[in-house]
């Protein structure tokens, strides 16, 4: 969308001694949420870039002094395939779509374009407030959990799914946890795990929703399009194919999981 299709980035920014500023030059404007978060994103990953007057090289992140090469690539191939650090998350399931998995996976990793993230990048924002409840700061746990409108949407999920109420949860990566720790068997908690996804994911568009679209929706309306993805997605991808939506819009399904 750059008017210039060869400019460079440095000459995009404008920056002093305390701030920097970015000037884009489009040739339209953004027309929807998707670009306008795509927009956000690429500032998000700018805010920890430097500029510098040389020629561009590529390098390895962690190898910064080295131009990159194979044999330093496979040498870190080697190193990162030992770390323990790398181990898969434990929870990751095929029953959602892969835009939700990822999604899933930059909620925990802290790395959504909520304001306190936006902020603490160096973005100027009007405020720091969540839209939802305007009362407190819009961090990814308090969109994603802590928000009194969420809580409200998690305490009707949860009800729908006959498990008891969450308690004591500060982030979404304790609600897979706690799942993993109900009585149940490995299928139907990836069931509820799935539901779980369906529910952070549909909690983050109705947020976009509020944000770019001032459209706000009834907690009622969310948690119905939670029930009917949540049905859609699982009976497409998992072999559950018995599953009936008279019988899981009341969460009668206890003999459908191993
Ligand atoms: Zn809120």
């Amino acid at each position: 969308m750059a008017k210039d299709k060869e400019v460079k980035v440095s000459q995009c920014l404008k920056e002093d001694r305390s701030s920097r500023t970015w000037t884009w030059e489009w040739n339209r404007e953004k027309r929807n949420e998707q670009e306008q978060q795509q927009h956000l994103e690429l500032e998000r990953i700018l805010a920890d870039c430097k500029t510098e007057n040389k020629e561009d090289t590529w390098r390895w992140r962690t190898r910064r002094s080295e131009e990159i090469s194979v044999a330093l690539l496979r040498d870190e191939i080697s190193k990162n395939s030992l770390d323990e650090r790398d181990t898969p998350w434990k929870h990751w399931n095929k029953w959602v779509p892969p835009k939700v998995k990822l999604f899933i996976w930059r909620a925990i990793k802290r790395g959504i374009v909520v304001k306190v993230e936006l902020a603490r990048r160096g973005i100027q924002l009007e405020d720091r407030l969540c839209a939802r409840c305007k009362s407190e700061e819009e961090s990814v746990d308090h969109l994603l959990i802590n928000c009194l409108k969420t809580r409200a949407v998690w305490w009707s999920i949860m009800i729908w799914l006959k498990l008891p109420i969450l308690e004591n949860i500060t982030s979404s990566e304790e609600i897979f946890d706690k799942i993993e720790a109900y009585s149940g068997s490995k299928e139907w908690k990836k069931l509820i795990k799935a539901i779980a996804m369906t529910t952070l994911w549909q909690i983050w568009k109705s947020r976009n929703d509020v944000e770019f679209n001032r459209k706000e929706g009834m907690v009622t309306n969310l948690v119905d399009e939670v029930k009917e993805l949540s049905f859609l997605w699982i009976k497409e991808r998992s072999k559950l194919k018995t599953l009936v939506w008279e019988r899981w819009k009341d969460f009668n399904i206890r003999d459908v999981t191993k």
